[in-house]
């Protein structure tokens, strides 16, 4: 039995099927997909992604790429940049697949800097990646990844400093300010190195169509091996799940506390209590009549846009975002499907998808504020706008209930929860109850799309449960 269907849940029960077991997946929700799904939310016709976009994990992910999903009619769609992040002065940092044409944007030290960094790292990604995404992260080979480890064991920051430019600097604080941890915290420059050297290796796809063409592309595999999906089916005990001899949760550990509370030994109820979440995200979707009108022209390259200027105003925001102030000046990811993948609107038309980090919990509308930095870079953005939709920490949690109080990366990316998830523990997958696992983003490797917690969970209760159990 494998209780949730977003990446890990669908990935844990391919990797239960290819195993030859029979297979079950249960989803709360009327559609498959959790974190990848696809929905009309604003008019008719326009396809937004309600949780992630943007595939630089899923599309390099080891376990992900061992699947035909090609076979299921899944298109990765690379636009001709992976990012853009405009700056006041109008002009905008492009990271593009080259190297070269990514360093000539940020001026000759910085540039040559950048590049002694990256050059050696994308060179080797997918060593890189495949530790990174292992259950026990770089420790595996701290030699190979020394370059890596160097930044890695410091925060965004301290690796800033290193540059002098605005240019560099602002484009590191939008890397690493996906971590979701203030940018003065270990491990925020990792995060960002990382998805910059996938940036350089893989680009930064998505599926043509939508994000829920990767889940339904999983789920036909799973079918193909003789697995059942059952959705409309929330799990509310642990007791109300069928008899099975693996039970794989893709849920996090204040959930797991809630499903089987009266069954966990005290010791282990008490480390998952303390099990920290992060910040929440505010997320707006908008129909819109044409592109967004960027002042840079750069910024209609990129799949992905980084808004909130300075490394400084960046860092404010996320700080804000972290004690608990909604920020002034929010950070915020956007992405642009449509420029690329024109299927996603009616003729003519666009779509754009957007988030920035609140505090956990925060009920606060912050569209305005949001809205006010995407006309900031693209004066005219608002006169675009054919319908939107919003949508707060309450509401993502409503929708999956593994966003807890708004958090994306199920529990802060803090660099203890990054070492070891949930918390230390020689199997990070098993519970002390038999047969029962934990696989969610609450697991190594944690947050994004790549499925490689439900992988590794599934490979750990298949070599502790054998068959017949
Ligand atoms: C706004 C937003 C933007 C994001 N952007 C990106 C991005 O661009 N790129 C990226 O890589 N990642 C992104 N992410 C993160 C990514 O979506 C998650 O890391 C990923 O989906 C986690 O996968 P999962 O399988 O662990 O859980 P989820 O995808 O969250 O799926 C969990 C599923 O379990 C179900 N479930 C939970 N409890 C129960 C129960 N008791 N009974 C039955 N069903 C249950 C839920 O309904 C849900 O369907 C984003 C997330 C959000 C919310």
């Amino acid at each position: 039995m494998v209780v949730g269907s977003g990446p890990n849940g669908l990935s844990a029960a391919i990797v239960l099927a290819q195993a030859g077991r029979r297979v079950v997946l249960l989803e709360g929700n009327e559609t498959a997909g959790g974190g990848l799904r696809t929905l009309e939310l604003t008019l008719p016709g326009f396809r937004h992604d309600l949780c992630s976009a943007i595939h630089p994990l899923g599309v390099a992910s080891p376990f992900l790429r061992s699947l035909d999903l090609a076979a299921q009619g899944v298109r990765w769609v690379h636009p001709s940049a992976p990012l853009a992040h405009p700056l006041d002065d109008g002009t905008a940092v492009l990271l593009s697949r080259s190297l070269t044409e990514t360093c000539d944007g940020l001026g000759a030290e910085d540039g040559a800097r950048y590049r002694r960094l990256l050059e050696p790292l994308t060179e080797d990604w997918q060593a890189l990646l495949t530790d990174l995404l292992s259950p026990r992260g770089l420790i595996r080979h701290p030699v190979r990844h020394a370059r890596f480890a160097r930044v890695a064991a410091r925060s965004a920051r301290d690796w800033a400093d290193e540059f002098a430019g605005k240019r560099a600097r602002a484009l590191l604080a939008g890397l690493a300010g996906h971590s979701a941890i203030p940018l003065e915290f270990r491990p925020s420059a990792a995060i960002g190195l990382l998805l910059a050297v996938l940036g350089h290796g893989v680009g930064w796809p998505f599926p043509r169509g939508g994000a829920q063409r990767l889940a339904d592309g999983l789920a036909a595999i799973l079918l193909g091996l003789g697995g059942r999906v059952a959705t409309g089916r929330p799990v509310r005990h642990l007791d109300d799940l069928p008899e099975a001899g693996i039970k794989l949760l893709s849920v996090t550990p204040g959930q797991l506390l809630k499903l089987a509370a009266d069954q966990l030994p005290r010791s282990y109820k008490r480390r998952l209590a303390r099990y920290r979440y992060g910040p929440g995200a505010f997320k707006v979707d908008w129909a819109l009549s044409e592109p967004i009108p960027w002042r840079a022209p750069e910024c209609r390259q990129a799949g992905t846009v980084h808004l909130g200027g300075t490394f400084e105003e960046i860092a404010a925001a996320e700080l804000d975002a972290w004690k608990d102030r909604p920020p002034r000046r929010p950070f915020v990811l956007l992405a642009q499907h449509s420029l690329f993948d024109p299927g996603r609107a009616p003729r003519g038309r666009h779509t754009a998808w957007a988030y920035c980090h609140v505090p956990h919990a925060c009920g606060r509308d912050m569209t305005e504020r949001l809205e006010a930095q995407v006309e900031r870079f693209a004066p005219g953005f608002r006169d675009c706008i054919l319908a939107r939709s919003r949508l707060g920490p309450a509401d993502m949690a409503a929708l999956n209930p593994n966003l807890v109080g708004g958090d994306i990366s199920g529990g802060a990316n803090t660099l203890r929860q990054i070492l070891a998830r949930p918390f230390p523990r020689l199997d990070p997958y098993g519970t002390p109850l038999p047969g029962v696992f934990l696989c969610s983003s609450s697991t190594p490797p944690g947050g994004g799309v790549h499925g490689m917690c439900g992988y590794h969970a599934a490979r750990s209760a298949l070599e502790q449960v054998r068959p017949g159990i």
